[in-house]
């Protein structure tokens, strides 16, 4: 290497470690002048010269603390972003220095193989068969579900794979709180967003099985095909979990395909008490699972299981003259998943969960289980009330003073935010119901932590800005 080169791994080392260390005293949201900055990127990068490293450095690191959401923070009650373990950042260093391309399995043997194997692993904690289910990693979750409807329509339809839905009607169910990914996934798949239906949900936010088996057979008797139903294993809003059991009844009484979209909630299997509360998940024909969510590696980490490997063949199946052939036993993962050329994505959750076990990470999600149960406790000794029921760690909370008035939460979520020592977020539940969400995302969270919350919620500046 080049004395320069050097220089530029000091700088990395040194950012690595002093950002870690000193997350704490750092805003978790930023304080931007969108113009500024703009400013700020045309005056300096110009890119007719080249920067010198130090000063280049510099201007990044800065740039990124104070012009970013810190989603690490241990203070970012926020969406479902992490922490992230520092064996995951050196597993991504790696799968970029090493570039391996992970479309052909001869490619790259070593992270193919070490994918399939915490894949398994992973198959295997949910109460799947790892010899026979079918996995991969993806970008994210949307993907992941993405992939769940193409098989389902590629094994439930004789000829989807040549002629596409033609004129079969295929529905897909979600509930009024399922992720609004499949909106996107019916455009996608060509069936158009009338293929979906919104079942409601009950006073617990979860599918009412009731409605749905109603909707089924008045889709039966308009000669549309009911194909797929969407249970979720943690809702993206109030991290409801939907009944699995009685929906892999319906399912299998119906001869519906089961997907459960569990990509937050899938990572909470990993903790024993919590396990009863996705009964029947084992029996879903694929599932969604997000690393980059509840196991606290960098995005994006998602996770496909599919119990039908034939289906998974056949909906992504092609044949080239210039790829590679592979080794027998193995798979191709340009033919069995929807991506190409695609980047070492299990690398970092293969370094993070060896390094850490399984016991690693179950100490840590009992924590932010833990920290939820903590926040429910005492946002209930303050007061307020808590309006989602879930055993995860995810809190949606109002009181009478904010009137159940969207505009009133999100101004009182946004003026604290603005204080920028913590970042909690408005909803709507369930349609109709207002309230805050905290969510703990970080296994660094701590009682402190909570505390500067409390302090936040009940200080005069943020209610005062919030009812102006
Ligand atoms: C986040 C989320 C998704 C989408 O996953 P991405 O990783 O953002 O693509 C899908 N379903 C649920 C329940 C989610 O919480």
């Amino acid at each position: 290497m080049k004395p320069e080169d050097h220089v530029w791994l000091d700088l990395l080392r040194g950012e690595i470690e002093q950002f870690r260390d000193s997350i704490r005293d750092l805003r978790v949201t930023p304080e931007i002048d969108l113009t500024d900055l703009r400013n700020h990127l045309n005056s300096r990068y110009r890119f007719d010269e080249p920067v010198e490293t130090d000063e280049l450095f510099e201007d990044l690191a800065r740039l990124l603390r104070e012009q970013t959401v810190h989603a690490t923070h241990p203070r970012y009650f926020g969406l479902f972003n992490p922490s992230v373990t520092l064996p995951s950042i050196v597993g991504d260093a790696l799968a970029a220095l090493y570039n391996p391309q992970l479309a052909a399995w001869s490619h790259a043997p070593a992270v193919n193989e070490m994918e399939r194997h915490v894949l398994a692993s992973l198959a295997a904690a949910i109460g799947l068969d790892p010899t026979t289910t079918q996995a991969n990693f993806t970008t994210g979750g949307a993907e992941a579900n993405f992939s769940a409807v193409l098989v389902a329509l590629a094994s439930r339809i004789d000829d989807f794979v040549e002629n596409g839905a033609g004129s079969t009607r295929p529905v897909i169910y979600v509930s009024s709180e399922s992720h609004h990914s499949f909106h996107k996934i019916a455009v996608m798949t060509g069936l158009g967003t009338r293929a979906i239906r919104t079942i409601p949900v009950d006073s617990s936010l979860r599918i009412d099985p009731v409605a749905l088996e109603r909707q089924i057979v008045e889709d039966r008797r308009a000669a549309a095909v009911p194909l797929f139903i969407v249970a979720t294993a943690g809702t993206t809003s109030a991290g409801t979990i939907d009944p699995i059991e009685r929906l892999a009844d319906l399912s299998a009484r119906e001869g519906l395909w089961l997907h459960v979209d569990a990509a937050w909630g899938a990572s909470y299997l990993l903790v024993p008490s919590l396990r009863s509360a996705f009964a029947g998940i084992e029996r879903a024909d694929s599932i969604t699972w997000d690393a980059h969510k509840g196991l606290s590696v960098p995005m994006g980490a998602g996770m496909f299981f599919c119990r039908h490997r034939e289906a998974v063949m056949k909906a992504f199946s092609v044949r080239t003259a210039y790829m590679p052939a592979n080794e027998g036993g193995t798979t191709d993962p340009y033919s069995s998943t929807v991506q190409w050329t695609r980047r070492a994505i299990g690398l970092k959750l293969f370094v993070s969960l060896a390094s850490l076990g399984f016991d690693g990470y179950r100490e840590y999600l009992e924590h932010q289980t833990r920290m939820g149960e903590r926040l429910r406790e005492r946002l209930v000794a303050a007061e307020w009330s808590i309006v989602n029921d879930t055993p995860l760690p995810v809190v949606c909370f109002t009181n009478p003073s904010l009137e159940n008035d969207p505009a009133r939460h999100a101004s009182f979520a946004g003026a604290i935010q603005s204080r920028g020592r913590v970042w909690i977020s408005p909803t709507v539940i369930g349609g109709q119901t207002s309230a805050l969400r905290a969510c703990i995302t970080s296994y660094q969270t701590n009682e402190e932590d909570l505390d500067v919350l409390m302090e936040e919620l009940e200080s005069p500046q943020a209610s005062s800005r919030g009812f102006a």
